[in-house]
């Protein structure tokens, strides 16, 4: 067991129903080199409530999936199949107008360059203060009447507290700041305060804490999951750090080379692993206070323009069999919320 630190309050998974349900998405892009398949068959359920983690190698497929889910990917060299279920729509057959309307309102994103998401050309007051009239007019009218201020001091005063509450300081001057004035932290605060007013369905961190200090980081954190405690966001955190998956997730889904092989409440996953993925990623996690050499998986992930038969990690597994280049393993549920993808569980 590495010294991974868990969440005490880490939730089962929920018998609520699910707020997201991916089913068999492929992603394939058309490159010069030929058709390289990003995706193939993920398949997962988000719950209200919960943190899900998405975790694997750069280049898995962790942010095709998210991106996938709201179409940002662009679809001159894109091929994409599946479905992905939102609302009782299918945002995949989705006309771009209307998934315009659910992109950052019902599900809002938050990703590791956080400047990029902000708009250039109006001041960061300008932006909240929109927000806040777009979707907070009942707290607008309970503080008029309350302090008997006017709408425009009402709406000032909720960014002031949305912006406390992320723990930027010197409000009156960041407000009148462009994007391109501030830092990357900054950024993610402002972005995450965004968030907090709109109070979305799910909310899709994309390494959102990756490029900032452990501070930072740590009360990033803490406010995604208030967010998803208290406003019942969903949240499908996109991580390739354990640490922070096991402190913050309360499930995991392991990716490799496109696909879902494992997938399982977080202390399942770190306490018993199946997929021997998955053990090799749990031990290239640094233990503390041992002073042995760290473990790696052994190879690259492969190419996928030609993809390996079979199974796609079956080049890199010390447990490879015959049966793992000719066939794919099918996903397996081997205990309570457990399934793996692996020719060593019984097919
Ligand atoms: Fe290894 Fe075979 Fe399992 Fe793939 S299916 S992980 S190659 S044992």
């Amino acid at each position: 067991m590495n010294n991974i630190i868990f969440d005490k309050n880490l939730k089962p998974v929920p018998e609520s129903k699910p707020v997201l349900k991916v089913r068999d998405l492929n992603v394939a892009f058309n490159i010069p080199l030929g058709q390289a398949k990003i995706l193939e068959g993920v398949s997962f359920d988000l719950f209200p409530k919960e943190i899900l983690a998405l975790v694997g190698e750069t280049g898995s497929g962790k942010s095709v999936t998210a991106r996938s889910i709201v179409n940002l990917i662009p679809s001159r060299s894109r091929e994409t199949h599946g479905h992905v279920l939102f609302a009782k729509k299918d945002l995949l057959s989705m006309s771009n107008k209307d998934l315009q309307r659910i992109r950052g309102n019902r599900i809002s994103m938050v990703f590791q360059n956080p400047q990029s998401s902000i708009n250039p050309v109006f001041t960061l007051g300008e932006q909240i203060y929109r927000l806040i009239r777009l979707y907070l007019s009942a707290e607008i009218e309970d503080l008029k009447q309350k302090t008997r201020c006017s709408r425009k001091q009402a709406i000032e005063i909720i960014a002031k507290e949305k912006l406390n509450e992320v723990g930027l300081t010197d409000i009156k001057r960041t407000l009148k700041l462009y994007a391109n004035e501030i830092s990357g932290g900054m950024a993610q605060r402002y972005r995450i305060a965004m968030t907090l007013i709109s109070s979305p369905e799910i909310l899709i961190a994309d390494e959102a804490t990756s490029a900032l200090d452990v501070t930072v980081q740590a009360h990033i954190l803490k406010l995604m999951k208030e967010l998803c405690k208290n406003k019942q966001t969903a949240i499908l955190f996109i991580t390739h750090d354990l640490g922070i998956a096991a402190q913050t997730c309360d499930r995991v889904a392991v990716m490799y080379a496109g696909r879902i092989v494992e997938i399982a409440e977080t202390k399942m996953i770190f306490s018993n692993p199946l997929h021997p993925y998955t053990r090799g990623l749990l031990k290239a996690v640094p233990k503390l206070g041992k002073n042995e050499s760290l473990s790696f998986v052994p190879g690259i992930i492969p190419d996928l323009v030609n993809p390996p038969s079979g199974c796609r990690f079956h080049s890199r597994c010390i447990h490879a069999m015959d049966i793992c280049s000719r066939q794919k393993p099918k996903n397996l549920t081997i205990e309570d919320n457990h399934d793996v993808s692996c020719f060593l569980y019984k097919q």
